[in-house]
C-alpha cells in the first residue's frame, strides 16, 4: 500500500478554502432534480495534495437547529486525478447528487439533503470551506501497473474511477481494467462520454454498463434480482469467464463504490467465481484477508 498518503492536512478547525470554477450537471435536465448530479470544481490558493480515491470533507455553513452546534461534516469522494482536472494541483472535483428523503416521524416527503444542496446549488465564484483528504483504503496499490483490476460502481459511487483510471492511463498502465456501472438509465450514466473516450484509447479497459431499467437480467435463477432487473452482479454474472481470467492471477483487485447493500448483490457472484476456479473456503474472505477487495459504500 502507498507509503505516502496526504491525510488530514485541512481539518474543521483549520479548513482550506476553495472557490467554484466550474458546477456542470451530468445528467439531462428532463431526469429532474431527484437525478441532478453535478461534478463540481474548487479551486484553492495552495496546492492540494491527495490521491485518486480519497474523500474530501464539506463543511456546511450555520447551525444543525437540532443541536445547536455546526453542521456535521459529510463525506464526498474525490472525483479527479491527483493533479486535479487542471493538472496544477490545484483543484479537486466532486461529483455529487442532489439527496431527498422521507421523514417518517412527521410524514413529511421529498426533504431536500442539507449538504449535497448546499453543494449543487453552488455557483462559479462561489466559495465553500472543505476539509481533508481522508481515506488510506480505497485506493489504487502502489504496484498497481501490471495488476489487473474491476471496479464496480452503483450512482456517485462512480467519482473515485474517473480519477483512477486518468491516474492509470497516464502512467503506462499495461495490466487490464474493467468498470462495471450499475445505472437506472442509459441517459445517466455519469462521465460517459469520458469512460467511452478512454476505452477507445486503450484496449485494456471494458467499461461496461448495467442499465437497470432498460436492461433485463438474462440470469435471474442463478442470479436473482428485484423484477429481473440488470444490476451489475447479472453483468457480472454473464462475463464471469473474463472476470475468472482476471482472478486466476493472484494480484488482481476488485473495489466496490456506491450504494450501502451493493455488496449483498456482488459478493454471491464472486463467490461462484471463486468456486468455478477451484476455491474450497469464501473467495470474499480470500480476497479481504489478501487486500484484494475495497469497499466504500454509503
Ligand atoms: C466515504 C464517503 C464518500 C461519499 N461520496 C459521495 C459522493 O461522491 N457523492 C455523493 O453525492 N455522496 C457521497 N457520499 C454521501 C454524502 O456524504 C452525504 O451523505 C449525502 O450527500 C447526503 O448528505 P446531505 O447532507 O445532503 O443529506 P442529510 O441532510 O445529511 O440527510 C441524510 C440523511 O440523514 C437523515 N436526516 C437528515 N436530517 C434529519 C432530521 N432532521 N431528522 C431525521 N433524520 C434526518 C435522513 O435519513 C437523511 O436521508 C459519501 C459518503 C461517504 C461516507
Amino acid at each position: 500500500m502507498n507509503q505516502n498518503i496526504p491525510l488530514n492536512l485541512y481539518t474543521v478547525n483549520r479548513p482550506l478554502l476553495g472557490t467554484v470554477i466550474e458546477s456542470r450537471r451530468l445528467t439531462p435536465d428532463s431526469r429532474g432534480p431527484k437525478n441532478d448530479v453535478r461534478h463540481i470544481t474548487f479551486r484553492f490558493e495552495e496546492k492540494l495534495p491527495y490521491l485518486p480515491g480519497q474523500s474530501a470533507g464539506i463543511i456546511v455553513p450555520g447551525t444543525d437547529s437540532r443541536t445547536g452546534k455546526p453542521h456535521k461534516l459529510r463525506l464526498y469522494s474525490i472525483a479527479s486525478v491527483g493533479a486535479g482536472d487542471l493538472g496544477d494541483h490545484q483543484t479537486v472535483s466532486l461529483c455529487v447528487v442532489r439527496h431527498f428523503w422521507d421523514n417518517a416521524a412527521t410524514g413529511e416527503k421529498g426533504i431536500p439533503g442539507l449538504a449535497s444542496s448546499y453543494l449543487c446549488d453552488l455557483k462559479p465564484k462561489d466559495q465553500a470551506t472543505m476539509t481533508g483528504p481522508v481515506g488510506r483504503h480505497f485506493l489504487l496499490p502502489e504496484d498497481f501497473k501490471k495488476r489487473d483490476l474491476i471496479f464496480t460502481a452503483t450512482g456517485t459511487g462512480i467519482a473515485p474511477y474517473r480519477g483512477m483510471l486518468r491516474e492509470l492511463f497516464e502512467t503506462g498502465y499495461e495490466g487490464h481494467v474493467a468498470l462495471y456501472f450499475g445505472v437506472q438509465y442509459r441517459d445517466v450514466a455519469l462521465y460517459d462520454d469520458e469512460f467511452g473516450a478512454i476505452q477507445k484509447r486503450h484496449p485494456n479497459f471494458s467499461y461496461y454498463k448495467a442499465i437497470s431499467r432498460e436492461e433485463t437480467n438474462p440470469n435471474p435463477n442463478e442470479v436473482p434480482t428485484r423484477d429481473n432487473k440488470m444490476y451489475v452482479q447479472a453483468l457480472m454474472y454473464v462475463h464471469r469467464d473474463e472476470l475468472k481470467k482476471s482472478f486466476e492471477k493472484p494480484d488482481t483487485m476488485i473495489y466496490l463504490c456506491g450504494l450501502k447493500g451493493m455488496e449483498a448483490g456482488i459478493f454471491p457472484v464472486l463467490e461462484q467465481i471463486g468456486a468455478e476456479l477451484g476455491e474450497k473456503e469464501s473467495f470474499v474472505a480470500k480476497l479481504k484477508s489478501r487486500q484484494q477487495l475495497r469497499i466504500e459504500v454509503y
